[in-house]
């Protein structure tokens, strides 16, 4: 077997195996080149050397855009009880039944080496291998999200990211957005509460935020979404707390997970559904696709049907974690986008590799490590028929009718901020919290323009006329005086 196809745990630790190039070269000694005299210049013929260093120059792929800080582990799902009145995906059919899954967690805005407590929602993405396929399960740590329309978002991370001119974090860019954006407000009162740094992933819950369609073979659909609520219990840093472990130690997260479950503390989160159907939608309060709004759990209760856990730790964390890609798309039979104007497509890598998979007109390109299909024919071919399932009812669930407009989704009502109002007044019920709340935007804002801050004090006053003047009060002490 070829050096460079052969994982290094696949050698006993008594075992030496030999040192080869990367297609199977033994070579004599790691540290001999050839070169010009003992001490004279390299020769590029040596193919030992510049098959190291070529490797060696690509040992890192570029980052993720967005989520490029991350840590996760492997796990299982079970399903502890019974939704078969709403649903036939095979994953969640019969209680007790387990499911294999890894899970990703991540900061958003910061770079690969960017400090785990920094204030920014959390990525939560689980991948399930299913009997029927990968279900990518692509959540944050927040129910909500900042925009409505997925095509804001390029936009929408420019200004979270550095400022071109001078590569800094930039205030005035991060408020400018969202005081012209203010449908992100709602998102804006998660992030700016203590929530919006979490202890560690193991204390936080996950959220699909998006709208899914739960779907039986008779064509029949209810819409949902999901919730893991975290079994450790909700945990948090303050800001300060936050801005301290981010110098102590920036990894503070990964390393918190890691060693929880080296330890045999694993932890795991149990999962939730609310459902809607489509009478009961059409009359809710509240448009069931908008991102950043929730069903209120007074009015949609959670119904529990599983639990989550991680169990065990990666060999190793560049293939299994930094690899690792999930794609909303990556659906299962019985489990459909919803009119939800979410839309992201990952193509599939080859490293996801699903319990079963045949597709042999998918072959050839890039990392193609997998045998390539061998010689199975690339297209339909009589001579070796496959075995094509039904999996999906293929009535039409929606109909759909309208015009082609070039038009703007985000122009705001009343009664958009009445969530947020509705989230300042739960963090009223905690002594403590509506005042970190303040001053965590306070000590954020306070780096902006004074033009985006007197907007961002009328985009809070909008939520709260109390909130609005608080914030204003404590920024405007702590704007730097120059
Ligand atoms: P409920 O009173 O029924 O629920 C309040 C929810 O707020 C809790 O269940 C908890 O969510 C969440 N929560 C508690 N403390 C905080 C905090 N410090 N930061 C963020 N979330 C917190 O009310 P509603 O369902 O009517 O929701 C009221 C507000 O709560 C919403 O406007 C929304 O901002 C927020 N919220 C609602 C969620 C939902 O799906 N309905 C989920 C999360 C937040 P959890 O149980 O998930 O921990």
């Amino acid at each position: 077997m070829a050096a460079n196809s052969a994982p290094a745990s696949t050698f006993k630790y008594n075992e030496k195996p030999v040192y080869t190039t990367s297609n199977g070269c033994p070579v004599e000694n790691p540290s001999k080149w050839q070169r010009v005299g003992t001490q004279g210049p390299l020769l590029l013929q040596d193919f030992h050397l510049i098959d190291l260093l070529a490797h060696f120059d690509r040992e890192r792929i570029p980052e993720r855009v967005v989520h490029a800080k991350g840590a996760g582990a492997y796990g299982e799902f079970e399903v502890t009880d019974d939704i078969s009145d709403i649903c036939s995906i095979d994953m969640l059919t019969g209680v007790g039944k387990k499911t294999p899954c890894v899970a990703r967690f991540s900061t958003v805005g910061g770079e690969k080496g960017s400090a785990d407590s920094a204030r920014d929602p959390r990525g939560f993405s689980i991948k399930f291998y299913t009997e029927d396929g990968n279900w990518d399960w692509v959540y944050n740590n927040t129910p909500v999200f900042f925009l409505r329309d997925p095509t804001n978002f390029p936009l929408f991370i420019h200004t979270q990211k550095r400022n071109p001119q001078t590569n800094l974090k930039d205030a005035t860019m991060f408020w400018d957005y969202l005081s012209t954006h203010p449908e992100s407000i709602h998102q804006v009162m998660q992030l700016f509460s203590d929530r919006g740094t979490p202890y560690s992933y193991r204390f936080m819950n996950g959220y699909s935020g998006h709208t899914h369609k739960f779907v039986k073979p008779d064509g029949s659909f209810v819409y949902v979404q999901i919730h893991l609520k975290t079994d450790q219990g909700i945990k948090t840093m303050t800001n300060e707390e936050a801005g301290k472990m981010a110098s102590e130690n920036p990894d503070f997260a990964t390393q918190d997970l890691f060693e929880a479950i080296q330890r045999g503390e694993h932890p795991s989160w149990t999962v939730y559904v609310q459902v809607l159907t489509p009478e009961q939608a059409e009359k809710f309060k509240w448009n069931i696709f908008d991102l950043t709004k929730v069903w209120p759990q007074g009015e949609v209760p959670l119904r529990r049907f599983g639990k989550m856990t991680l169990n065990r730790n990666v060999e190793n964390y560049f293939a299994e974690i930094e690899q690792v890609a999930f794609s909303p798309s990556h659906l299962v039979p019985g489990v459909e986008p919803s009119a939800d104007p979410a839309g992201c497509q990952l193509p599939a890598d080859p490293g996801q590799r699903p319990l079963k998979a045949f597709n042999p007109y998918q072959r050839d390109g890039a990392m193609s490590v997998n045998g390539n299909y061998g010689a199975n024919p690339n297209y339909p071919s009589s001579y070796r028929p496959m075995t094509y399932k039904p999996v999906s009812p293929t009535n039409p669930h929606e109909k759909w009718a309208g015009e082609a407009v070039t038009a703007l989704f985000d122009d705001m009502q009343p009664h958009d901020y009445e969530q947020a109002n509705g989230l300042w007044k739960v963090l009223g019920r905690t002594p403590g919290q509506q005042d970190n709340y303040v001053n965590n935007v306070a000590g954020h804002l306070c780096n902006a323009h004074v033009d985006t801050r007197r907007r961002t004090y009328q985009m809070f006053s909008r939520v709260n006329p109390e909130l609005g003047s608080a914030i204003e009060s404590a920024t405007e002490k702590s704007v730097p005086r120059l």
